[in-house]
């Protein structure tokens, strides 16, 4: 897979550009931004980082997590969700124009890793699926294909993208996990896909995934990391740096502190990334008066495919692609 293959380059700059208008318009009113600890491990010892389209993001000098604080309210970020251009833009043009790509390139093979995973981390059975976030129900029509899992159903809060899950003959449950009632659902395993860095209460989030599972369930997310090279490279310049879409990017020892307080057990947090090496080749193509590392800048400009190859392989060995996925269990019994 590469970048240009999910996100082709003039239709992502399209959307960045909508984004920035949406700043403007939704998100004006800094007195009522709210400034919050660390999001992956509650601490206040933080330190600016930069500043971008308005938005200020900082790093944690525990766990090196990098975060947007002060951030909107709640209520500002799902207003902006529901009615901002760039929300119509993604879910009009952009995912529609990506779809069978993103289906080929990451759900299909998306949802045949989790089964397998399933199958080698054991879960209560009958083995059922819920897909928090579910979008266009992609991930779940792929996930249906694998005949592995005995119900698979969605949680999604947007109401288009509900009935489009819903057209396809899922389950829906039309509202957000974090109001969903105890004993509403309960399955073997709750999987999230890129949604933890848009939220404004990570934590919340996971403890809401947690009370949906049984006792033994799974819970299986990916999100972007700050650990990863890409990131840590391009840092500001970088285009997954970008608010008000993308507001925490939890280092992987961020991602073990928040799972332990949020009494899960760390079954295997791990940076299977594909596409660091590409996105650095392709950011400094487009900006090449951008200052890199020199060993960086040699590496990109010298070398091939052979060596991004190994280096990206070297970096998903390592944990140290910006692609994190953490599996939890849930496993004491709740009184
Ligand atoms: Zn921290």
């Amino acid at each position: 897979m590469n970048e240009l293959e999910i996100r082709p380059q003039k239709l992502f700059n399209e959307y960045l550009e909508i984004s920035r208008k949406d700043v403007e318009r939704f998100f004006s009113k800094k007195e009522l931004f709210v400034e919050v600890s660390c999001p992956a491990c509650k601490s206040n010892r933080t330190q600016f980082a930069f500043e971008k389209y308005t938005f200020s993001y900082r790093i944690c000098e525990e766990c090196l997590t990098l975060f947007v604080s002060p951030r909107p309210t709640e209520e500002m970020i799902e207003d902006f969700y529901r009615e901002s251009a760039s929300s119509r833009f993604w879910a009009e043009r952009f995912f529609p124009e990506t779809a069978e790509a993103r289906r080929l390139k990451i759900f299909r093979p998306r949802a045949i890793l989790v089964s397998e995973l399933v199958s080698r981390f054991r879960v209560p059975e009958p083995i059922s699926l819920v897909d928090v976030g579910a979008g266009f129900g992609i991930f779940l029509e792929e996930i249906k294909r694998t005949g592995y899992f005995s119900e698979v159903l969605a949680i999604e809060p947007s109401i288009d993208l509900a009935k489009c899950c819903r057209s396809k003959g899922f389950r829906v449950i039309e509202k957000s996990v974090e109001n969903i009632e105890d004993n509403e659902l309960q399955v073997s395993v709750a999987c999230s896909f890129e949604v933890l860095e848009h939220l404004f209460d990570p934590e919340r989030f996971i403890k809401s995934m947690k009370r949906l599972l049984k006792t033994g369930g799974l819970i299986i997310f990916t999100t972007l990391t700050i650990s990863g090279l890409d990131l840590l490279v391009l840092w500001e310049h970088s285009k997954s740096i970008s608010p008000p879409h993308h507001i925490n990017f939890l280092s992987v020892e961020g991602l073990r502190r928040l799972i332990d307080r949020c009494g899960l057990e760390e079954v295997e947090i791990s940076t299977p990334g594909q596409l660091d090496v590409d996105i650095l080749c392709n950011t400094m193509r487009e900006m090449p008066d951008l200052k890199v590392p020199r060993f960086i800048d040699y590496i990109v400009k010298n070398r091939g495919p052979e060596t991004f190859n190994q280096l990206q392989a070297f970096l998903q060995a390592n944990n140290l692609s910006s692609h994190a996925r953490v599996i939890a269990r849930k496993v004491i019994l709740e009184l």
